[in-house]
């Protein structure tokens, strides 16, 4: 016979009562009917006064191994078999299945909920009350069960009937205050829907500066050379251009496209993610297509980019100089010289041109203008993507 045996065969060889002791590698083991988590019983089996077996299982909390020793131990006992929860005894203690000793503890715990009950408002006194109600009514199974002479059980303020129904009173009163504000709820969020339904529409025509619609998907709208979120958020129209050509792409290509490597920046804010459906993921931003279809007319109209789907041309990489006189119109900057050459090759792109992130030192000649090796910025223009 072996001794030494894996912790989830200890359980049942105790369970089944198949030998007389083991123990595993841990620190579980059994002695008989005694079931030991380190040097303390946690579980025992008695015979009652009829033959039969019952489980009297420790209900206190230990040390989280020994809970786990509880749970296997638990598992362990066969489905149907009798068990009693009492109360647990003290570390290195082994007598938990003395009877007189849960019955004294049953008695104790009884009186300890009666007093709490009586200091404590509705509704934990009831509460409290069906708690110590079960507890006696454990106690008469018990001690019916293992036929205990001249048993006293503790005196319940009104009968069992009487405190069950209190509890009954208590949890169908809460349940129909709990009905009643869920449906308070509803109907507000639904009010509330229509009110940001209502505001949203306004927002999108153009009217207010920040719809509060934060329940609805976030929407979009074009104010000048600006997009605007209904969430606070705006970034040039130029930048939202790129975008929408990336949207357009990944559209296309029914691929997902995320930002490792490439990046597309709409003012202080960065496309995270584009789903094969077009849904925009940026920070806390989620942009439904529909949004972004809504305002393709305005948005390409405002930097006079045909209508339909788009297709970003890359010119290549464009000097500081180019770089601003594109996004800005500037050419305070440069001198004459300069400033003509730069019109001269923003003039024969012949497409609105719109700049991107910038690319670092290049020996290349600048894309639009020319001019000699040094910064450059991505550069192209947004054209009709070819059917
Ligand atoms: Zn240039």
């Amino acid at each position: 016979m072996r001794t030494v045996v894996k912790s989830h065969e200890v359980a049942h060889l105790w369970a089944h009562q198949t030998q007389l002791s083991a123990r595993t590698p841990g620190n579980m083991s059994f002695d008989g009917p005694d079931f030991f988590s380190y040097s303390t019983v946690i579980g025992t089996i008695v015979t009652g006064k009829d033959g039969r077996r019952a489980y009297l299982v420790s209900d206190s909390h230990y040390s989280v191994s020994t809970s786990s020793h509880q749970n296997d131990m638990r598992c362990a006992i066969p489905s149907g078999a009798v068990v009693y929860r009492v109360p647990g005894v003290s570390r290195g203690s082994t007598r938990l299945g003395d009877a007189a000793r849960i019955m004294d503890e049953w008695t104790r715990r009884v009186s300890d909920l009666l007093e709490q009950s009586a200091r404590s408002r509705k509704p934990k006194n009831a509460r409290l009350l069906a708690e110590a109600a079960a507890t006696v009514e454990s106690m008469r199974e018990f001690a019916a069960f293992m036929g205990l002479k001249r048993v006293k059980l503790p005196k319940l303020p009104g009968t069992v009937e009487a405190v069950a129904a209190a509890v009954a009173a208590e949890d169908a009163r809460k349940e129909r205050a709990q009905r009643a504000a869920d449906k308070r709820r509803a109907v507000e969020f639904a009010k509330r829907l229509e009110d940001e339904r209502a505001r949203l529409a306004e927002w999108e025509a153009g009217a207010g500066s920040y719809p509060d619609a934060y329940n609805l998907p976030t929407a979009l709208r074009v104010i000048g050379d600006t997009v605007e979120t209904s969430r606070g958020a705006s970034f040039p129209v130029a930048h939202a251009l790129r975008g929408l050509a990336l949207v357009d792409s990944v559209r296309a290509r029914g691929e997902e496209w995320r930002t490792n490597g490439h990046t597309c920046h709409l003012g202080h804010y960065r496309i995270d993610r584009i789903a094969p459906d077009g849904t925009v993921y940026a920070g806390c931003h989620v942009v439904p297509f529909a949004a972004i279809e809504r305002i393709r007319p305005a948005l390409q109209a405002a930097a006079f980019v045909p209508p339909g789907r788009l297709e970003y041309v890359e010119l290549g990489g464009a000097c500081d100089d180019c770089a601003v006189a594109i996004a800005n119109d500037d050419y305070t900057g440069m001198d004459e010289d300069a400033a003509a050459r730069v019109r001269a090759g923003i003039e024969r792109a012949g497409h609105p041109l719109s700049v991107g992130d910038e690319m670092g030192f290049s020996w290349q000649p600048c894309a639009v203008c020319g001019g000699l090796a040094g910064n450059r910025h991505a550069v192209g223009y947004l054209a009709s993507a070819a059917a």
